[in-house]
């Protein structure tokens, strides 16, 4: 679904990634972990078509992410950022309503008709029923995230990319998120790519881990292969933070 041909990308003279190679299957749950700084979010930003790599070549099913229009890539892929949703006041089902613009013309009209079911079962599943009409700046962070989350289910994406989803979590919601994404993944083919913080939640939802170091990535395998003791302590330099 996804390949990363020998990417490369600088900003000014920091090397940020270097010759990046990688292929994601439809269908997979891929967790991208490494240390702050080393290029994770950017690497997702490729993979988005937010930013152009100097070298090499990303593509989304077979075709170069840069032949894609704005609208059609939307159509496919999503991207849920940290802070899933700018300070909007917007009501909530509004928000997530936003999630089908790439599929509405000028007029703010749908080809196949309203999407008003889509948007009700969301509503439903994500148990926001009770908010819609709420403004987005009076809810939780917790909640916040929930409404970032419909609105990305409402764009029916192909490939969700999640940046580090579960930072301004409760404790005991970011479980409850990783097991939307799951079962949303379960359930219909999706795709995801997730830079992950939490090596516990990691290892409890990624079929795969990739981690990257210095601007590469230095190992790749299953959660058990890759989250060992070795390589814990070489990528995240433990040792020198233990008390
Ligand atoms: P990570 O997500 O792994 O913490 P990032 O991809 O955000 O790492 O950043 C990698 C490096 O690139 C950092 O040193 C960061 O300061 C730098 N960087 C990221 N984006 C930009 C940018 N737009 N301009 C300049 N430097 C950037
Ligand atoms: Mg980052």
């Amino acid at each position: 679904m996804i390949e990363v041909k020998q990417a490369a990308k600088s900003y000014g003279k920091l090397n940020v990634l270097r010759d990046i190679s990688l292929k994601i299957e439809t269908g997979e749950f891929v967790g991208i972990i490494g240390p702050n700084g080393s290029g994770k979010s950017t690497l997702l930003n490729l993979i988005s078509g937010i930013e152009e790599p100097d070298q090499g070549e990303i593509s989304l099913a077979g075709q170069p992410i840069t032949s894609f229009s704005r609208k059609s890539l939307s159509q496919r892929l999503a991207v849920l950022q940290q802070d899933g949703l700018p300070s909007i006041s917007y009501p909530v089902r509004e928000v997530i309503e936003m999630g089908r613009f790439p599929f509405q013309d000028w007029r703010g009209r749908e080809k196949g008709g309203n999407a008003d079911d889509l948007l009700n079962q969301i509503m439903n599943r994500l148990e926001l029923q009770e908010l819609a009409g709420r403004p987005l700046s009076v809810l939780s962070g917790g909640q916040r995230q929930r409404v970032a989350l419909g609105k990305v289910m409402a764009q029916q994406p192909e490939v969700l990319l999640l940046d580090e989803p579960t930072t301004y979590l409760d404790i005991r919601y970011q479980m409850q998120f990783m097991d939307l994404i799951a079962s949303w993944q379960r359930e219909e083919g999706l795709t995801v790519v997730a830079v992950m913080h939490d090596l516990n939640l990691a290892s409890l939802y990624c079929d795969r881990l990739l981690i990257l170091s210095a601007g590469k990535v230095i190992a790749e395998g299953t959660p058990d292969e890759i989250l060992v003791p070795e390589t814990i302590e070489a990528v995240f330099d433990v040792k020198s933070h233990t008390v």
